[in-house]
C-alpha cells in the first residue's frame, strides 16, 4: 500500500520509516536516510495551524501534523493560528492532492 493509493482512496496516513522510525514525508516508499522500508501508521492525527490565508471566500492554510509534515488544507470555519484541527476530507483530485481540516 502506498500513501498516494490510500490518500485517492480518501485516507490520511503519514509514512514512516520501519528500521528508524522517521516519519518520511514528502512521502516516499523509501526512507531518505537508510532506504529502509516505509510504513504507514493509521492513527487520528491532530494537526496545528501554522498560517493561514483567505482566497475567493475560501480559507487555506498551513497544517502541521507529527513536528514535520505541513500540508496546505482548506477549512470552512474561520482558522485560527495554534488551533487544533484533525483531517476530515483528503483526496486526489486532477492529480493533485487535495486536504481538507476542521
Ligand atoms: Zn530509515
Amino acid at each position: 500500500m502506498s500513501f498516494e493509493a490510500e490518500l485517492r482512496k480518501g485516507e490520511f496516513f503519514i509514512p514512516e520509516c520501519r528500521s528508524c522510525d522517521r516519519v518520511i514525508w514528502p512521502p516516499s516508499e523509501f526512507c531518505n536516510q537508510c532506504f529502509g522500508p516505509v510504513s504507514l501508521r493509521k492513527k487520528e492525527y491532530e494537526g496545528k495551524i501554522i498560517e493561514f490565508s483567505k482566497q475567493n471566500n475560501e480559507y487555506f492554510c498551513l497544517v502541521e501534523f507529527e513536528k514535520n509534515v505541513r500540508v496546505l488544507a482548506r477549512t470552512l470555519e474561520e482558522p485560527e493560528i495554534g488551533k487544533k484541527v484533525r483531517m476530515s476530507k483528503c483526496g486526489i483530485s486532477n492529480g493533485s492532492y487535495f486536504f481538507q481540516v476542521s
